[in-house]
Formats: C-alpha cells, sequence, structure tokens
C-alpha cells in the first residue's frame, strides 16, 4: 500500500484531524496528531454541532464510532426557537417536531457538544497519537522527508503531511498561494457557564435547544450546552478592521454592558442576561472566505483538509465537511488502485475542491439573507418547509 513505512504528520487536533487520524489507524496507518493545545483538558469553546447524513455521520460510521456518538448526542439540542427582539416566539420546533432521532432518515441531524465529539475521537485513537502542546512553527523538506519545528523548540519528522490546522492553517502556505478574503461579517462569540443561575429567563427559553434571533441586521445565534451553560454568537455586517479597533470593549463588563444598551436599543432584556453573564473576553471572529474558484496542482507529500483548506463564513456545515474530507482523503490515500501518492492526492483534492466551491456559494448567499430585512420571515419559512 501506498502508506507502507510512511509516517504520517496531521497538523491540528480538530474535528477533521482527529477524524482522519482514527480513519488511517484502523487502516494500519502510522499516524501522529500535532495539536497546539496543552492537553486534552483545555475547554474547547462553541456551540453544538450537528452531523449530517451524507458527510459527518458517514465519516462516523466508517470510523465505526456510531454506537458511541449514540451515547454522547443531545436528543433535542436540535430543537430551535425563532424569536424576535422583543422576545416572542414566533416559531417553535418544540412544537412541531418529534424527540427521537431516526439515524436511518436522510434528514437526521443529531447534535453533540463540541468537546464531547473531541473526546469521542480522542478515546478512539491508539496512545500517544496525539502529541500535545505542538504548536506549528515552520517546516522544511529534507531527504524526501518534512522536518517539522514547533514553537515549544521541538521537531519531528513526517513522510506526508496535513494541514487540519483550521482557519488560519500554517500549513496552506506550502500547498498553495490563495488566500481568503474577508466575507464581510464578523461574529461575537461568548459562554454564560451556570446558565440555569446566571440566566435563568434564556435558559428556560432556550429549553435544551437552540434559539435564533434576526433584527436590524444583526444575527443572534443561542445554543443550550451539555455542560448546563450557554453559547451564543451574534454576527454582524461591518469592516474588516471593526474588531481590531473595538477588541477593547469586549474584555471590560462596564464598557460592554454600555456597548450592549446602545447597539441592542429596544431588545428584550432577556437578551441582556447573556451580555450581563458571558465570560470575558468575548471571542471576535471577522469572518473570511476562499475563492469560489480555487484549486492547485497537487503534491505528493502534503495536502489540506476542513477549514484549512477551505475556510467560509458558518452555514452549518463546517465540521461536517471537514470529517467528510477526512474520509475521502483516508480513502483515497488506501486506496491500492493508485500507482503513487501524488494521484491518490489529487482524487481526493479534485472533489474537495467541488464541495467546496458549492458550499462557499451557499455561504455567502447565506451571509446576504441571514444580515438583510427579511432574514426572520426566510428563516421561518425555511423551518416550515423542513417540517413539511
Ligand atoms: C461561530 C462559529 C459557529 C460555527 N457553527 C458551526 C455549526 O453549527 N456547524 C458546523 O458544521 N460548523 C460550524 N462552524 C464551523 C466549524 O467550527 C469548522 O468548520 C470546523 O471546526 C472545522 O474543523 P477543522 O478540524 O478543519 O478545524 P478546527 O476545528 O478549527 O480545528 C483545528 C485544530 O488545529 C489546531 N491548530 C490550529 N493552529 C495550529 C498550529 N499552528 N499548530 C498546531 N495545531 C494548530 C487548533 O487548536 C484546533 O484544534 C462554526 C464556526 C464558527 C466560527
Amino acid at each position: 500500500m501506498l502508506l507502507q513505512n510512511k509516517t504520517i504528520a496531521i497538523i491540528g487536533g480538530g474535528p477533521g484531524g482527529l477524524t482522519l487520524a482514527r480513519l488511517l489507524q484502523q487502516k494500519g496507518g502510522t499516524v501522529k496528531v500535532y495539536e497546539r493545545d496543552l492537553n486534552r483538558n483545555v475547554r474547547t469553546q462553541g456551540a453544538t454541532l450537528d452531523l449530517h447524513e451524507n458527510s459527518g455521520l458517514k465519516a462516523l460510521i466508517s470510523a465505526n464510532l456510531l454506537d458511541t456518538f449514540k451515547t454522547r448526542y443531545r436528543p433535542g439540542a436540535e430543537k430551535g426557537r425563532v424569536l424576535d427582539k422583543a422576545g416572542n416566539i414566533l416559531y417553535d420546533e418544540h412544537e412541531t417536531s418529534g424527540s427521537e432521532i431516526d439515524f436511518d432518515s436522510p434528514e437526521a441531524r443529531p447534535e453533540i457538544d463540541r468537546s464531547d465529539l473531541r473526546e469521542m475521537l480522542l478515546d478512539s485513537l491508539a496512545a500517544d497519537t496525539v502529541v500535545w502542546d505542538s504548536h506549528f512553527a515552520s517546516m522544511v523538506q529534507a531527504d524526501g522527508q518534512w522536518e517539522i519545528t514547533f514553537k515549544n523548540g521541538k521537531t519531528a519528522l513526517a513522510d506526508i503531511v496535513i494541514g487540519a490546522d483550521g482557519a488560519n492553517s500554517k500549513i496552506r502556505p506550502y500547498v498553495t498561494e490563495i488566500q481568503s478574503s474577508y466575507a464581510g461579517i464578523t461574529i461575537l462569540q461568548g459562554n454564560v457557564e451556570n446558565a440555569k443561575t446566571k440566566a435563568p429567563r434564556m435558559y428556560e427559553l432556550l429549553n435544551g435547544g437552540k434559539i435564533y434571533t434576526h433584527s436590524e441586521g444583526k444575527y443572534l445565534h443561542i445554543s443550550a450546552k451539555g455542560d448546563g451553560s450557554i453559547d451564543f454568537y451574534v454576527s454582524s455586517k461591518t469592516d474588516e478592521n471593526w474588531a481590531k479597533d473595538n477588541s477593547a470593549i469586549f474584555s471590560d463588563r462596564t464598557q460592554l454592558n454600555e456597548w450592549f444598551k446602545t447597539t441592542f436599543t429596544a431588545w428584550n432584556s432577556v437578551y441582556f442576561e447573556l451580555f450581563e453573564n458571558v465570560d470575558l473576553p468575548m471571542l471576535i471572529r471577522p469572518q473570511y472566505c476562499i475563492p469560489f474558484d480555487q484549486t492547485w496542482e497537487a503534491q505528493s507529500s502534503i495536502t489540506l483538509l476542513g477549514d484549512a483548506a477551505h475556510i467560509m463564513a458558518p452555514s452549518g456545515e463546517g465540521v461536517n465537511l471537514a470529517m467528510l474530507d477526512a474520509l475521502e482523503l483516508c480513502e483515497c490515500l488506501t486506496n491500492p488502485k493508485f500507482e503513487d501518492l501524488q494521484t491518490a492526492i489529487a482524487a481526493y483534492e479534485t472533489p474537495m475542491f467541488q464541495r467546496a466551491a458549492e458550499e462557499v456559494t451557499t455561504s455567502c448567499e447565506m451571509i446576504e439573507w441571514m444580515h438583510g430585512d427579511n432574514a426572520q420571515e426566510k428563516l421561518i419559512n425555511l423551518f416550515k418547509e423542513m417540517g413539511e
């Protein structure tokens, strides 16, 4: 097989990198994952993630992890409520859909907390697969291998490098000169711990699921998490420097409260529960996206997957695409029909480019309608269509 006597270094232990490590190990591959987090207990931020039949769930089935997933996903977490800024419930999935997920249905979109997905994937790997505290700094090719240097001064050798290091990938420049560009929106993300006590009205309204509010060009996405916290983010159209110019506000309680009152005038005080109790600093995430027509020539010892390959503003598919990339890359690298690694990597990259181009189109369309005047009506109609 192509991977015989080859050492694979996956840079980045997110959902994409860990899924690939698991799949390759099942096929006998020699893999290390180099992750910048100091250890596996570093808190993973972010909302719950829904996995889809043709991508995330498909990868989990191939990784023999569907049964484990069924013990860790959160039934009901996928149910959403559309609220207006006054706090009125305009559409309620708790009333329109049942509680059991049918895993055989193409519409199944079970939700799992990001930290649980990571735990589950980590537990599935051979001992010492992940090398923590390995923040990639640079690498050079010498004698047919990659010599990788990390910020802590340590080095590693690998025959094949996979960049799975997310939005600001440091591996990407070794693969392509194509850069992403600002997508036009910036996301502010925060977490309220112990939400039942700190944000009781919002906790109750969430009912274990999600809330979506669109008003005045702002999109507020709120999720209940399994650890009793609430994750929320606000996205809005701003210029690229807005985050840099305003970062002080989001690490200072007094400034944040003032900003909320002036930016969310006439919003119901239930929303204030979030900003008043959010852990500081809030994360400020300007969103970037790749060009629609991105391609590059395949190399024989390096490629990218997930956000490193195709960053775009959230469209609800990012994790699913990363896991599908992992599945298809593993299938190509271990398929005996390919004569050499470059051909195998090209066979992985060609459909990956196509998928990314389609999804980045959707993502850009979503930016427009989700921050437009009719966002609320459009979302309600989408929910109604899905419910029928
Ligand atoms: C606000 C927000 C909401 C989102 N909501 C959803 C959603 O609901 N559903 C969905 O499917 N997607 C969602 N996404 C997108 C999703 O989070 C990403 O697409 C997905 O996490 C990509 O997975 P990945 O494995 O490619 O990269 P990541 O999850 O970013 O993982 C990259 C890993 O690499 C590590 N790393 C980074 N740099 C280095 C380095 N130099 N050296 C070593 N390690 C490094 C990081 O610590 C991390 O562990 C959302 C994104 C945002 C910003």
